[in-house]
């Protein structure tokens, strides 16, 4: 029956998909934030095989002591087999260094929170063909190995930034630890991180009809949690082979060997597994909570300078009617007094209603919020308009 069917050709759409995507490319935006020494640029460099950092500056101790974290934005194309990446390292030197950290979090969430209001505005402007997203996907949280689990600046910056942007937290210069305390210092750092309430990128969970294979690996990244990670500049021979790694006298710590640390783990779920579901939680929870807060606040400010201009207006015909002299309080004048009352009073209830519609629509769309409150304004225009029409008609009845 189904080869009876006439093939109608939809089933191309994949390709096309993926053809349109190839020629426009892909772009990726990473942040490394933690401690300055941790090696957050050899581990950028050792992941995209770049040399990101080479017009870095360092500085000495005295200007890291009232040094405040600024923020610096490394760009690089890079293309393999055809397929072309715009790659975006934010660094974050300074972070924690100088005496007194306190809040030193805050540049980092504004800087976060500006890309979120660029696309905001250009997502609302007329050209909205070429708009350049530079919204941060991941941030990688540098630990040090040195501690006993988390410090209060991780906690507090972890939990300042959770619902800004997908965290990953990785465990920096695992050469430093044996296996033992590596595994330790792992669960050590997840219980911290449950105790505390941090919500750090949650992996998505497998489909139950992959295979067992698959289902393995994924629960083994899970475990992984936090990344213990090894970087390098250089490149040693190893066993007749060239391998990136560190050069000890009592040996070589390779990164891309498994056994030695999760560079790799790390590597292939920023690169090859997870890339396009950070970008989708970037875009479906962070940028979204963004965006309906930024409408929240405009609904309110909308609201609020509504019922200014409806003060103005109230006040602007706060005149007392005059009556002609020597006539009488007769029920025409009473008639025109009550109309001319009910013109000056402001619709409360009304009002009220609006704004509860205007509330509702908070979470809708944007645009069916812009209707919702035009229409509202609209209609408050109409019924006054009616009442004055009605006075009018009224006193020339009279
Ligand atoms: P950043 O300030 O966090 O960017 O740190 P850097 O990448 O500049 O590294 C600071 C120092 O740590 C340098 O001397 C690096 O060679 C060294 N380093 C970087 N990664 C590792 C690592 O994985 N293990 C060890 N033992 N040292 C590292």
């Amino acid at each position: 029956m189904d080869q009876d069917k006439e093939y109608v050709g939809f089933a191309t759409l994949p390709n096309q998909v993926h053809r349109k995507s190839v020629k426009k490319g892909f772009d990726f935006t990473l942040m490394v934030a933690g401690e300055s020494g941790l090696g957050k640029s050899t581990l950028v460099n050792s992941l995209f095989l770049t040399d990101l950092y080479k017009d870095r500056k360092l500085l000495n101790a005295e200007e890291r002591i009232t040094q405040t974290v600024e923020i610096t934005k490394h760009t690089v194309d890079i293309e393999e087999k055809g397929v072309k990446l715009k790659l975006t390292i934010v660094d974050t030197p300074g972070f924690g260094d100088a005496v007194n950290n306190t809040e030193c979090w805050k540049s980092v969430a504004d800087y976060i929170d500006q890309q979120f209001e660029q696309y905001f505005r250009d997502e609302s402007g007329l050209n909205r063909k070429n708009i350049q997203d530079n919204r941060v996907h991941c941030c990688l949280y540098f630990i040090s190995p040195f501690g006993h689990g988390l410090r209060p600046l991780d906690v507090e910056f972890m939990k300042a930034l959770h619902e800004k942007v997908n965290i990953v937290p990785v465990l920096a210069k695992a050469d430093t630890l044996t296996p033992l305390e590596v595994k330790k210092k792992k669960i050590k750092i997840r219980e911290e991180i449950e105790q505390y309430g941090i919500k750090i990128y949650q992996f998505p969970d497998c489909d139950s009809d992959e295979d067992e294979e698959f289902k393995q690996q994924d629960q083994e990244l899970k475990d992984s949690i936090p990344f213990a990670v090894i970087g390098s500049n250089t490149v040693v021979e190893a066993k007749g082979k060239r391998v990136r790694g560190r050069l000890y006298p009592w040996g070589i710590v390779e990164v891309e060997n498994p056994a030695h640390c999760d560079f790799v783990k790390l590597r292939n779920m920023l690169v090859r597994t997870h890339m396009q579901d950070l970008k989708d939680v970037t875009r479906e929870t962070h940028y979204e909570n963004y965006r309906a807060h930024c409408i929240q606040s405009m609904t309110r400010m909308v609201v609020k300078e509504r019922n200014r201009n409806k003060l103005t207006r109230e006040s602007g015909t706060d005149f007392p009617i005059p009556t002609a002299p020597g006539v009488s309080d007769s029920e025409t004048e009473k008639l025109i007094r009550e109309k001319d009352e009910e013109v000056r009073q402001p619709p409360h209830t009304q009002t009220q209603e609006q704004e509860c519609v205007t509330q509702e629509c908070v979470d809708q769309e944007c645009v069916m919020h812009d209707e919702c409150v035009q229409e509202s304004v609209q209609e408050e225009c109409v019924m006054q308009e009616e009442s004055v029409q009605e006075a009018e008609h009224c006193a020339e009845l009279c």
